[in-house]
């Protein structure tokens, strides 16, 4: 988030300085699978969280416009495609549930729902036990890259890149005015963008507003699948297989809202993530398991995220909590944050990611 909110932010001519703690990428965003459904509005309402589905929609136009320039602008492949994703269903009732969701327009991305040969045309691995899938399109990205290219396409218009902790804010008649820094430093701004990602609950007592955003630990495996690769990716419940632009495939995924800021991998990550694997793809048995790694999504309590002005604070801004979505939706959040800085306003309502939501802290 703050990487590509310095993205936006200095492409419009602000003079940006980009503070982080640890290192660029540091964070769920080097780690993510970094996928995306590309589907309508309604059909991304009924597969997800509809309270999403505008910022989601927005968000995969602005990643198909930026796959196009990015590389040019920072000199990295960000590993950008689109392909067929299937979502699997094993019993009659999941089946029902997914053969329920509404057709797009005449404009919209196609989605349907196979079964048998049909479906193993689209992806010859798929479970021969599974009943069928609802195949629609989906975008990725190779995350970490995504996020280098953000950062140099920023740094080669200026943006500075500075290593540091903030600590607190400062402010003189209701308007920031600088960042407190862990050495004791301050720096002297008019505008700051917090993109802390699970680590924002801590600004809750800078600016005395409640943020309940907290850390949800997930697992990813990266596989080297003998070939032939998979053609499109395959989900079961909140488990996937991705086939990613470097060859590889990831597989993942654990959801462990309990994990705090533990963030070890596990032995038992590993194996539910491959037993998923296995009832989706079981000819994977002989892929060999390179990397195995885990990240902290930023989860919001009432699982929306925070995009907008901090109440009280002129010129202080928030752009966290975005849980499993914050690649996705990474460049139309920040796009709403740049906006509100640059003009005024925002392309689209935002008043349910209101970082003000939740109260004073008392
Ligand atoms: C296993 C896994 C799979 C995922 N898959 C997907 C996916 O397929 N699609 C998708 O869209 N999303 C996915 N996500 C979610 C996505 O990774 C996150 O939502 C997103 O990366 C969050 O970005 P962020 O910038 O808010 O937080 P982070 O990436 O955590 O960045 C926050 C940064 O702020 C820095 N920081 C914090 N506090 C301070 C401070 N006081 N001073 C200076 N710096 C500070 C940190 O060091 C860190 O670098 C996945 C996440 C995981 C863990």
């Amino acid at each position: 988030m703050g990487c590509s909110a310095a993205y936006w932010l200095s492409k419009e001519g602000h003079k940006v300085l980009l503070l982080e703690k640890e290192a660029v990428a540091f964070g769920a965003s080097g780690m993510a699978s970094a996928h995306w459904l590309t589907v309508d509005r309604d059909t991304y309402a009924a597969l997800e969280d509809g309270r999403l589905a505008e910022l989601a929609w927005r968000g995969c136009r602005l990643h198909r416009e930026l796959a196009r320039v990015l590389p040019d602008e920072s000199g990295i492949d960000v590993g950008y495609r689109e392909h067929p994703a299937i979502r699997l269903a094993f019993c009659a009732e999941e089946a029902a549930s997914l053969k329920l969701r509404p057709s797009p327009g005449p404009d919209d991305p196609p989605i349907h729902w196979l079964e048998g040969e049909a479906l193993r045309e689209v992806e010859p691995r798929v479970n021969r036990d599974a009943l069928g899938g609802l195949v629609c399109r989906q975008a990725q990205v190779m995350a970490y890259r995504f996020v280098l290219a953000l950062v140099q396409a920023a740094e080669r218009r200026g943006m500075a890149l500075r290593h540091g902790e903030a600590v607190g804010l400062q402010r003189s008649g209701g308007r920031v005015t600088g960042v407190q820094l862990r050495n004791g430093e301050v720096v002297a701004t008019g505008t700051v963008v917090l993109a802390m990602g699970p680590w924002s609950r801590r600004a809750a007592e800078w600016v005395g507003l409640k943020i309940p955003v907290y850390p949800v630990r997930g697992q990813l495996l990266e596989l080297q699948v003998p070939d032939p690769q998979l053609r499109a990716s395959l989900s079961y419940g909140g488990n996937y297989l991705l086939p990613k632009a470097d060859g590889s495939t990831q597989a993942g995924t654990t959801y462990e809202p309990d994990s705090g800021f533990n963030n070890h991998h596990t032995s038992a990550g590993l194996e539910a993530i491959m037993n998923a694997a296995l009832q989706m793809a079981p000819s994977l048995e002989n892929a060999q398991l390179v990397n195995h790694v885990s990240g902290l999504r930023p989860a919001c309590e009432d699982a929306l995220p925070l995009i907008g002005p901090i109440p009280g604070w002129q010129g202080a801004y928030m752009v966290a909590g975005h849980d499993r979505k914050g690649i996705g939706l990474s460049l139309i959040s920040t796009r709403i944050i740049a906006d509100l800085i640059t003009g005024g306003h925002s392309p689209i309502p935002i008043e349910m990611f209101d970082p003000g939501r939740f109260g004073p802290t008392e």
